[in-house]
């Protein structure tokens, strides 16, 4: 096929990508949006092709099915709760996928190139190798950070920004070494010492930010396999995964942008590694008292007897699948002549739009959801809030406590309704792993038990 018809499907293929994005960016136009990305894939693995030189077509074929059969069986089994642990493992495939490249291409005695077009491709690999291992051992340790395998509080080593420095300062050097080093033996050193300091400095990164910064970091790792994706495009002199890769880290990276701002936390500072995280055991805060338990027909009363009702959902509606029954409940309420609304949090659940997706499928309409800036001015005159299964997002510590690890975070002020009604299971903390004072204001009742089970009795009540 002529190089002028694979161009045209690239070029077609990045526009299929761009209307996905933009389709993404809204709820009501999200499945098309979802679409137009398939299609776009769909066109671009065709003409990459039908337009390379594959060794073996049948190798490639077969290679695909597998992967494409793991990654469909593993998509449709998993639980909404482990998404975000899914997306992580994939920014991890495509830094491993960066530095795979990285070294296959250093090592192709096909390709090798002299003068400047040989250090501009040694930067690129240089630097496709960096991000690319960076990625992958970040994501996997942000992986066993929410999957509960690793701790989510930050683990922070003495010393650990001069750490960090003195691996920038290295991997400077090693880079030096390794665009000067005239023969593939004298500069695989240095490109295997920087891939080892990338892997840890991965790692580190990811292990010294709390809990309550992970949305940042996911975003990040997300902003980061899009650039390794466009090194490794550089790398193969193929102009589409350029674009994808460029497209993906810079949605990725004004994603994170709105995350610290949704946070209140410095850029920089998150990517640098936690820098201005408190020290570890920083932020204890004085819980006790007395806490008020109601029943489910208490709960059913109050909600009845109020004029406005906000709904605040967090991680656990997720976890006990509440949606359905909560959707119910609005509606039941709503019939009953009852202002219902749904306040949602940026960082509430484990991924961004987490909520959003929950209660769209639920079929909750779009107008009775509203972003913590729309209503966070609403609880003085809010009759009854219910907490479901939230905790981090509504914890009055991050505006009272000042060297609280979640200090400074924007918060829903639930407390400031004339009653807050609290779902979950226990006293446990949420993932930052603060306590809660919320629990025991005098305007607070905790319903406890399963979120799904106990809106259900509240249902059945009403
Ligand atoms: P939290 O993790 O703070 O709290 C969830 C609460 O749900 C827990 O306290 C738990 O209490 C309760 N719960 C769990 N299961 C159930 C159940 N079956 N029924 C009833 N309750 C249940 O969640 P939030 O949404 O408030 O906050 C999100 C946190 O996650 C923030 O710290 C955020 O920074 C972080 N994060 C967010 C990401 C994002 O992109 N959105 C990504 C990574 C981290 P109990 O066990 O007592 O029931």
């Amino acid at each position: 096929m002529s190089s002028g018809i694979i161009s045209a499907a690239y070029i077609a293929a990045s526009i299929l990508f761009i209307l996905s994005l933009g389709g993404l960016s809204n709820q009501e136009s999200a499945q098309r949006g979802n679409l137009f990305g398939i299609a776009g894939m769909a066109l671009a693995i065709g003409a990459t092709l039908i337009g390379g030189t594959p060794v073996s077509y049948a190798l490639v074929i077969a290679l695909m099915a597998v992967g494409g059969a793991v990654g469909g069986f593993v998509a449709a089994r998993v639980e909404m709760t482990a998404m975000p642990q899914l997306v992580a493992m994939l920014h991890s495939f495509v830094g491993l996928a960066a530095v795979l490249v990285g070294f296959a291409s250093y090592l192709d005695p096909a390709g090798h190139f002299v003068g400047a077009e040989k250090t501009i491709h040694d930067v690129e690999i240089f630097l496709g190798i960096l991000i690319g291992a960076i990625t992958l051992t970040g994501s996997v340790a942000a992986f066993g950070k929410l999957q509960g395998i690793l701790t989510s509080r930050p683990v922070l080593i003495p010393g650990r920004h001069l750490l960090n420095l003195a691996v920038a300062a290295a991997c400077a050097w090693l880079g030096y070494c390794f665009v000067g080093a005239d023969s593939i033996n004298g500069g695989i050193w240095p490109l295997l010492a920087m891939t080892i300091l990338a892997l840890i400095f991965g790692i580190h990164m990811v292990l010294a930010i709390g809990g309550a910064d992970m949305p940042v970091v996911i975003s990040m790792l997300n902003s980061y396999s899009g650039w390794a994706a466009a090194a490794t495009g550089f790398m193969l002199a193929n102009d589409l995964l350029i674009v994808t890769g460029a497209l993906v880290g810079s949605s990725g990276a004004i994603l994170s942008y709105i995350m610290c701002r949704a946070m209140n936390r410095r850029f920089i500072s998150v990517i640098l590694g936690g820098f201005g995280t408190p020290e570890a055991n920083s932020g204890t805060i004085e819980t006790g008292g007395e806490t008020a338990a109601v029943s489910a027909s208490e709960t059913a009363e109050l909600l009845t007897s109020a004029k406005t009702v906000v709904i605040v959902p967090g991680y656990g509606m997720a976890v006990a699948h509440a949606q359905h029954p909560v959707s119910e409940l609005v509606d039941a309420l709503k019939t009953r002549g009852v202002t219902a609304r749904f306040a949602i949090h940026p960082v509430a659940g484990r991924m961004p739009g987490h909520m959003n997706v929950l209660l769209a499928e639920a079929k909750v309409p779009y107008d009775s959801v509203l972003e913590m800036d729309e209503i966070n001015g609403d609880f003085p005159t809010t009759d009854v809030v219910l907490v479901i299964g939230a905790n981090d997002i509504v914890n009055p510590a991050a505006q009272e406590v000042p060297d609280s690890p979640i200090a400074g975070m924007p918060v829903l002020e639930v407390w400031k309704a004339a009653t807050t009604i609290v779902l979950k299971r226990s006293m446990a903390t949420g993932y930052a792993g603060v306590d809660n004072p919320l629990f025991y204001r005098e305007n607070t009742r905790m319903l406890f038990g399963d979120a799904k089970q106990s809106i259900s009795e509240v249902l059945s009540t009403l």
